[in-house]
């Protein structure tokens, strides 16, 4: 049996430093904002390298909270990719903005730079590149084209804690950037909550009022916040995981090496090349053209990916369920992120049609990609397992 995720084969080495820090958090009684908090707000600032940061209730309300804190909102249209988690959507349509779906690069996932260019209009306010499975998005791309259009960026950074883009820190380069402390991603809590981070003193500000309903001072309310808090529980927990984080990432980084070194060598099975980054049509007549059924996942050279998801693509219709049918037979987990585009959604189908055109490479995903298990504590065995069923399947379903 290999699951997909593990949660308990990294949290239960803990034991003794967990009930610690339930011990300090319940003998002071302090359970709202306080000592806790700051402390695990400064040691994810120093983690994710940046000047603020902003504790949470959820990765999603980190999103909400830096569109309320740039005064996004009726009117206004923001950038987001289609091929996503729903989040990073919802937030945008739960300010009152509109979101307008952008296309993905067939290589790493990520959104398409030309399609965003190419949707750009008169009310585009924002763009939230999301940095999926782990790896960055082209933030220089992105960050010309926001200054260019005087466009806010907000990075979600749910799944990229700690990725680098060429040496620079992953959620520091927007004006914002969101992580989420969702027992499945990197850095795991126990329940939901999440972190904001800007290195802008004013902005930094004004989400930590609007975080705690916009008041300031006491029952004061020059604006109309939330409560997005993160709780003084969960800020003691995650403090145990911090320290920790270097050799998540180091574990999960070892485990898609292994699988790129050994299923490259299988025949069907070819790693994606870089060169056809943002254009599907190149990428499918090399498929053909060598044969390849399946395509591994890759790093680019300028990016530390952390492997939140390792995603492999199977091409041909049927095949991925087929895939996903056969390892789930054989006792591997396995996960489709995500079988429907946001564009697809049925709650977005209200949206104007120029909100939902042109995002043909993020469809061919949807329909072709399968997540394997990649998360820190996997055996070798257990990997070698997983390696043995994908290639299996390579050879009998040429
Ligand atoms: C998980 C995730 C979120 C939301 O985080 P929560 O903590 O679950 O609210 C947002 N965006 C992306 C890309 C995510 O993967």
């Amino acid at each position: 049996m290999v699951p997909l995720l593990d949660v308990n084969a990294q949290n239960h080495p803990l034991e003794a430093e967990f009930t610690a820090a339930f011990q300090r958090v319940f003998k002071t009684g302090h359970f709202i904002m306080g000592n806790e908090v700051t402390q695990v707000e400064a040691e994810l600032a120093a983690l994710t390298e940046s000047r603020h940061c902003i504790g949470v209730s959820s990765g999603t309300d980190a999103i909400l909270l830096a569109l309320m804190a740039l005064d996004i909102g009726p009117g206004d249209e923001v950038l987001v990719p289609t091929f996503t988690f729903f989040a990073t959507a919802g937030c945008v349509s739960r300010v009152g903005a509109t979101p307008v779906f952008v296309d993905s690069c067939p290589v790493c996932f990520n959104i398409d730079l030309a399609d965003a260019k190419a949707k750009i209009t008169s009310k585009t306010k924002a763009i939230i590149p999301v940095h999926l499975f782990g790896q960055c998005a082209d933030l220089d791309g992105i960050l010309a084209l926001a200054q260019e259009h005087g466009l806010k960026v907000i990075e979600d950074a749910a799944q990229a804690i700690g990725a680098r883009y060429r040496g620079r820190s992953c959620g520091t380069m927007g004006d914002f950037g969101t992580y989420s402390f969702f027992p499945s991603k990197n850095l795991g809590g126990f329940g939901d909550s999440g972190a904001l981070v800007t290195q802008d003193d004013a902005l930094a500000e004004k989400a930590r009022i609007l975080r705690n309903h916009g008041m300031q001072p006491k029952y004061f309310h020059h604006l109309v916040g939330g409560n997005f808090r993160i709780d003084a529980l969960q800020a003691a927990i995650l403090r145990v995981k911090i320290p920790h984080y270097p050799e998540y990432t180091i574990g999960r980084q070892r485990n898609a090496s292994h699988y790129i070194e050994q299923l490259s060598q299988v025949p069907g099975i070819a790693q994606a090349n870089p060169i056809h980054c943002h254009c599907s049509t190149t990428q499918q007549t090399w498929a053909a053209e060598n044969g390849v059924k399946i395509i591994l996942p890759v790093a680019y050279a300028h990016n530390d990916h952390i492997w939140n998801q390792f995603t492999l693509r199977v091409l041909g219709t049927g095949r991925r369920d087929a895939l996903k049918q056969h390892l789930l037979d054989q006792g591997i987990g396995c996960e489709v992120y995500y079988p429907l585009t946001l564009d697809q959604q049925p709650c977005f189908q209200h949206l104007p049609a120029s909100s939902r055109q042109g995002c043909t490479t993020a469809h061919q995903l949807a329909s072709e990609v399968l997540s394997i298990p990649i998360y820190a504590e996997l055996q070798e065995s257990q990997i070698a397992e997983v390696i043995s069923a994908v290639s299996t399947f390579a050879a009998t379903n040429p």
